[in-house]
């Protein structure tokens, strides 16, 4: 971090780096279960639902990569063990044992929604305090609240059928 873009930043790193380094680890928990639930999946509007859980997954590797790009920014180190990435999670994963559609639906819209009350925080945190970090909680968020949005959506239509 250059001299005056740590000056600007008034909360505490450490603090900061603690945080940021939970939601690179959920970040990443999120892509594989969206990955994999693709893979796995079975039963109502199938089609449909792989394709939203895939577009999902690549935007939980995206906020991952801006994490880890600001995790470096700030000097800290994003995890590298991912075996750490259950320890330093807060969202955690929810394996897609039964892989109906329904039900990997059902679990993604928990995450989304832990998700969303995670970044909220975070953006109370940072919020005038570190301007970067906050414009991009901003953006990570406005994708978590779009995520739950569309998955109500197709929670909505399988249960109209
Ligand atoms: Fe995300
Ligand atoms: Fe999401
Ligand atoms: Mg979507």
């Amino acid at each position: 971090m250059g001299k005056i873009g740590a000056q600007i930043i008034k909360v505490d790193k450490k603090q900061l780096l603690a945080k940021l380094t939970e939601a690179y680890a959920d970040e990443w928990l999120a892509y594989y279960q969206y990955w994999v639930g693709a893979k796995v999946a079975v039963g109502m509007m199938r089609p449909e639902v792989v394709v939203e859980l895939l577009e999902h997954a690549t935007d939980e590797l995206r906020h991952a990569d801006m994490i880890a790009n600001r995790i470096i920014q700030l000097g800290g180190e994003p995890i590298l063990e991912p075996k750490d990435w259950y320890i330093k999670s807060g969202c955690g994963y929810a394996t897609p044992s039964d892989p109906s559609t329904k039900k990997l639906v059902d679990q993604n819209i928990e995450g989304e929604r832990c998700a969303i009350k995670f970044y909220a925080k975070l953006l109370d945190f940072v919020q005038g305090k570190d301007l970067v970090t906050e414009r991009m909680v901003k953006e990570i968020l406005a994708d978590e609240v779009e995520h739950e949005d569309d998955l109500e959506a197709v929670m909505d239509d399988m249960n109209k059928r």
